[in-house]
């Protein structure tokens, strides 16, 4: 393999008399039965242990004429699955990382993001979409939510832009796109990059255009809870603009540069350059080709998990619609078209008679579990320990807090069975009957 491009860490194995195999220990057909019954666990059904022997046997005579796994990390699966990324998405570049995190860290660092600087982001995420401006000493400016949606609200994201502001982080939160025109608009106007926090969005749109590629940067989580998953972890960042795309996989992997030699060197360490010639170190966040493999093979299945969702999603909003209080979740529209990663229930508290901390008891009591994963981040106390003001960003949240203490949660879609989705429609109605009658 002679392939040496953009700064994947590839070089010449095997054609020598004294090869340097990119491997240094390989696996046996033993290691891929262990693969495959990590895979594939036993179900306690009576029949598994009589297909596993048979399964072994079969894996063994296979390892008797089988080559060999000669590149286990950025190679050829992972080129694919980006390749595969970049067709699907419509972005011209697509890096595949070890998990989002690390690619929003490459985005952050092309954005030239440093001390200082400010990020406008909504008050409601994942703690991971701030990580790397906190942890730079990048200051993090919270925009007020839209009350449909629980997304980044454009009108307050104007309000909230400073001569400071450097990076624009619109969030698709539980899959639903989020007013990106809007966001576009004002972003364009102050001539601020964007990304687009998609770890839910994955495979949803807005209008037309694929979540994740209308932002200068944007991106997937391939996290083992999201929509779909590469073996538990992985990430893709895509992006369209050169000068970025072209220092993606740099990013990912410690700077090496291919393109660039230094005297007797394989090759050169390049640092990540923003556009005003400021630059960062990169790190490494690379993925590996059975991560590639499993997102290559769950991509192919990313439409039709979404249109289950979504089926899933109509039945909730069909139930639920018909019980006073309850606010059903925003359908999809020809603009809008969501990818169902949570359930988003809203109720309003005056006709309901209770709030929603109330309501997730009761479901709680029904055994249904609804997620307080998404709240206000100023919260946490790593922002009061940074010295961020908990009680002027919640004045400066006003309908984040309305919203996360009386009216929203999460449920879950997928992979409910019928009978699961039937019993949570019902359960949210009953819950929400008892508590307008005072009990
Ligand atoms: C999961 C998640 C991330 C982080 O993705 P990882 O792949 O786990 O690093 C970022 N933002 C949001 C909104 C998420 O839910």
């Amino acid at each position: 393999m002679s392939e040496k491009s953009g700064g994947d860490f590839r070089y010449s194995v095997g054609e020598s008399k004294v090869p340097w195999h990119a491997v240094g220990e390989f696996f046996n057909g033993a290691d891929a039965l262990e693969l495959i019954k990590f895979l594939l666990p036993d179900s306690g059904s009576a029949d598994y242990q009589a297909a596993l022997t048979d399964a072994g046997n079969a894996l063994a005579k296979l390892a008797e004429v089988s080559g060999r796994a000669t590149k286990l990390t950025l190679g050829k699966k992972v080129a694919e699955a980006e390749a595969g990324a970049c067709r699907y998405f419509g972005s011209k570049y697509a890096c595949f990382t070890s998990n989002w995190t690390g690619g929003m860290e490459i985005a952050y660092k092309l954005a030239g993001i440093g001390p200082g600087d400010e990020v406008i982001m909504p008050a409601v995420t994942f703690i991971a979409t701030m990580a790397y401006p906190l942890s730079m000493g990048a200051k993090i400016v919270f925009a007020d939510i839209d009350p449909e949606t629980i997304n980044l609200d454009p009108e307050d994201l104007e309000k909230k832009i400073t001569p400071k502001t450097k990076m624009i982080v619109p969030v698709h939160l539980g899959g639903f796109p989020v007013d990106m025109a809007g966001v576009m608009a004002v972003a364009r106007k102050h001539g601020i990059p964007v990304m687009e926090d998609a770890a839910h969005g994955m495979g949803g749109a807005y209008q037309g255009r694929k979540l994740g590629s209308i932002g200068d940067f944007g991106g997937f989580s391939l996290h083992e809870v999201k929509n779909i998953n590469s073996l538990g972890e992985g990430g893709i960042l895509l992006t369209s603009d050169d000068f970025y795309g072209k220092q993606l996989s740099g990013g990912r992997f410690l700077g090496l540069d291919f393109s660039r030699k230094i005297k007797d060197w394989l090759y050169d360490i390049s640092p990540l350059t923003d556009k005003n010639g400021g630059v960062q170190v990169a790190q490494n966040h690379s993925a590996t080709e059975i991560q590639a493999l499993g997102l290559i093979l769950q991509m192919k299945r990313l439409d039709q998990i979404i249109a289950i969702r979504r089926r899933a999603a109509e039945y909730m909003n069909g139930v639920l619609s018909e019980e006073k209080g309850i606010l059903t979740e925003k359908a999809d529209t020809v603009d809008t078209y969501g990818t169902h990663h949570l359930y988003l229930l809203r109720i309003d508290p005056k006709t309901v008679g209770g709030n929603i901390q109330q309501l997730a008891a009761k479901l709680a009591a029904r055994g249904l579990t609804n997620i307080t994963h998404f709240g206000p981040m100023y919260r946490f106390k790593i922002m009061r320990d940074l010295g961020y003001n908990e009680h002027e960003l919640a004045a400066s949240c006003p309908r984040t807090e309305e919203m996360f203490y009386h009216s929203y949660t999460h449920l879950p879609l997928y992979p409910l069975t019928e009978e699961q989705l039937v019993y949570q429609a019902q359960a949210v109605v009953e819950a929400v009957r008892e508590l307008k009658q005072g009990k």
